[in-house]
């Protein structure tokens, strides 16, 4: 486990800020929770972070959002994917959503549970729930493989 904090909306900044720090060495990030669990605010503050001045909500029928980062001189795609009304594998690829994640290219994933190839991939894993207190619980892995 690399992270495993809790945090409330002002906190919010640092945890991404954390998150950010992988992006350098990994380029696929899976947010796992129940809805209301802030897995979509957490997307948006890691986007704030990394310089993407789009508009980040969530993709709930295209399933994949495209936005600009641009950080130090540097700008780079990063895909917002939500998986939450996928039906099928097969909607997913016709999706590109395949295509997208064996890129290089920087991917945040909601609801990755819904295409089981994505859950043992490198990458980041990013575990929220509401804790008691009325802020969110935020458990973080990374795996090689
Ligand atoms: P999800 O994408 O997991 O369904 P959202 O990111 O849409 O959840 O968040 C649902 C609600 O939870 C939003 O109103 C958001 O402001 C709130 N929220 C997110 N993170 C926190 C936090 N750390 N503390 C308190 N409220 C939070
Ligand atoms: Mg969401």
């Amino acid at each position: 486990m690399v992270l495993d904090q809790e945090y409330g909306m002002d906190e919010l900044p640092l945890v991404a800020n954390k998150l950010a720090e992988f992006v350098s060495s990994y380029h696929l990030f899976t947010f796992e929770g129940d809805l209301g669990a802030g897995k979509t605010t957490l997307v948006k503050a890691i986007c704030d972070t990394l310089g993407v001045w789009d508009k980040v909500a969530s993709p709930t029928y295209s399933l994949i959002n495209q936005y600009q980062a641009s950080k130090e001189n540097r700008t780079f795609p990063v895909f917002h994917i939500d998986l939450y009304r996928l039906d099928s594998a097969e909607e997913a690829y016709h999706a590109g959503v395949e295509e997208i994640i064996q890129s290089n290219d920087l991917c945040l994933v909601e609801w990755p549970q819904r295409l089981p190839d994505l859950l043992d991939g490198r990458r980041i894993e990013v575990r929220l729930r509401v804790s008691a207190s009325g802020g969110r619980r935020i458990q973080v892995y990374s795996h090689e493989n």
